[in-house]
């Protein structure tokens, strides 16, 4: 089922259109509720950034549609709506149908707790790497109300830099070092396939990790990174050093310690209290 920009929900700023309407948080959630046969109703979004061939958008649709998945959100795509899609996604409609459109992967991403960004080669970003089975494993395993994503970049150059530093793992399909690249849609096509393995071997039926509390979503870590960026310039942590690459060990930190949403609010607090003090040991040298 679509669901329309006048149905309630967290209203994004800027959105895009899909298929004329403004996609909304509660569009990126409701393209679970699917009702055909083969579908598994599914927390798992597949996120296709800035794709340059259409025709790669309806391969990846059809990949999809085979091993069961419909969630497909297309970030800045070159090419959108055309006919490409509609031929090579070779009758997935319900994967089509479901596609919602965003202007940039936060947005598409925000409310996910697990971002798994798919990489056909190291890149210079310090993120852990892991197989397409873990991959598989970890979004399968998440809890059905936590939504997760499943990242691929452009034809051409990839995921870039600050795109892959939003996710918790870099997910690499091992192909030979000197030929790497899958095409688009086939990466896509591993990566449900091993998706549906895992399902069919039940690794959802395994006990969940044991967390008492939800986890932070993408967006609450970019507040989160935002106030600990600005805490770190007020209390003049960095004295005169350049700030990004400070940013970026503890950007890697937190993500890798995938922290509870009452965790943040703790760590917000002390920050809060940091800048107070800081303020006052500032009034008083004046
Ligand atoms: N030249 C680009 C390759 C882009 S291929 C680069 O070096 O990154 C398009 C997308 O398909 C990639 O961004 C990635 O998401 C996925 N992909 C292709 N080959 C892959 C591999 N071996 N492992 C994981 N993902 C891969």
């Amino acid at each position: 089922m679509f669901c329309s920009a006048g149905r309630k929900g967290n209203k994004f700023t800027g959105l895009g259109q899909i298929l004329g309407r403004t996609a909304t948080m509660k569009s990126l959630q409701s393209m679970t509720e699917n009702t055909s046969p083969g579908l598994t109703s599914s927390n798992i979004r597949f996120v296709l950034v800035r794709t340059s061939h259409p025709g790669n958008i309806g391969a990846a649709a059809r990949a999809m549609r085979t091993m069961g998945h419909a969630r497909l959100v297309l970030v800045a795509p070159l090419h959108y709506p055309h006919a490409d899609v509609t031929a090579l996604a070779a009758g997935a409609e319900d994967v089509l149908e479901n596609i919602v459109v965003v202007p940039d992967l936060a947005t598409a991403i925000a409310d996910c707790r697990l971002v798994l960004g798919c990489t056909a080669r190291q890149r210079g970003v310090p993120l852990p790497e892991i197989s397409p089975r873990i991959a598989a494993e970890r979004l399968q395993q998440a809890p059905p109300n936590d939504e997760v994503a499943l990242v691929f970049g452009n034809e051409r150059s990839g995921l870039e830099n600050e795109e892959l530093m939003r996710c918790h793992a870099a997910v690499h399909i091992p192909s030979v070092a000197d030929f790497s690249s899958l095409n688009l849609a086939q990466a896509v096509q591993v990566l449900a396939y091993e998706l549906r393995l895992a399902a069919l071997q039940g690794v959802a039926l395994l006990p969940p990790p044991l967390k008492s509390d939800p986890l932070a979503t993408a967006a609450e870590m970019e507040y989160f990174f935002a106030h600990l960026a600005q805490t770190l310039i007020d209390i003049d942590f960095h004295k005169g050093r350049a700030a990004v690459t400070i940013e970026r060990r503890l950007r890697r930190l937190f993500q890798r310690a995938e922290p509870e949403q009452r965790e943040l609010r703790i760590l917000r607090g002390i920050f809060d209290d940091a800048q107070r003090m800081a303020r006052l040991a500032g009034s008083k040298k004046e």
